[in-house]
């Protein structure tokens, strides 16, 4: 087997894994830099922090069209989280204290690393199959290197569940994550007819399943 050709698949390995990420590096390769603001709310920062236990860095990001946020650091590196305009603008506290906590979650379960760990174990299991059966074409080194990254999206998944479970556990009130989904939904509805892309290729937890999940703690909560 040619090492160019191992190459070429790894390369696909990577852009299939993430191709969410690499999707909106694309789209807005040409628009100009986006504005960051970092948010200065003393009191939001300091509940948060009493949540949490983490100083948090928020920071807003001048995107007007999908409700977006996410984590971009893990320990040892600080807590920073960005969320789209769009999102900040039109959620209540309620609603935010689930996407603030959601991200919280990801830093405190080290899900970064626990990513990029998950994606160097599946290329090392990839290529130990290729030399193990010898497969001698291109076309089914390309193959295996679809596939893998399938599976790296359902673990992925585990880790939304994960995040989204820290949320629901610790917001003072589970039904911010009901509204908050309800309207997340509405806005972000491109995978909505899509159903194959949702279960398969999509990282995050349905909205269904986030609203299941609030719907749980406040029984169990007993809250009405
Ligand atoms: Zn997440």
């Amino acid at each position: 087997m040619d090492s160019s050709e191992i190459i070429l698949a790894i390369i696909v390995y990577f852009l299939f894994c993430n191709w969410i990420q690499i999707y909106y590096l694309a789209k807005n390769f040409l628009k100009p830099k986006p504005k960051v603001i970092p948010l200065l709310d003393d009191k939001l920062l300091t509940k948060y922090k009493s949540l949490t236990k983490l100083d948090l860095s928020i920071n807003i990001i001048e995107e007007n069209s999908l409700m977006v946020g996410f984590m971009l650091s893990s320990p040892p590196f600080k807590p920073i989280m960005v969320f789209s305009q769009k999102l900040f603008k039109n959620f209540t506290l309620k609603e935010l204290d689930w996407v603030v906590l959601h991200e919280a979650g990801h830093y405190l379960m080290l899900h970064n690393w626990k990513l990029a760990l998950s994606q160097f174990i599946l290329l090392i299991i990839g290529l130990f199959i290729v030399e193990s059966f010898r497969f001698q074409t291109l076309f089914s080194i390309l193959v295996i290197s679809l596939l893998l990254p399938l599976i790296y999206i359902q673990v992925a998944k585990i880790f939304e569940y994960q995040a989204d479970n820290y949320a629901v556990k610790t917001m003072p009130d589970p039904r911010g994550m009901i509204s908050g989904n309800t309207k997340m939904r509405k806005v972000n509805n491109w995978e909505r007819k899509r159903p194959f892309i949702k279960k398969f290729l999509v990282i995050a937890v349905p909205f269904e399943e986030r609203i299941k999940m609030a719907k749980r703690e406040i029984a169990s909560r007993k809250i009405d």
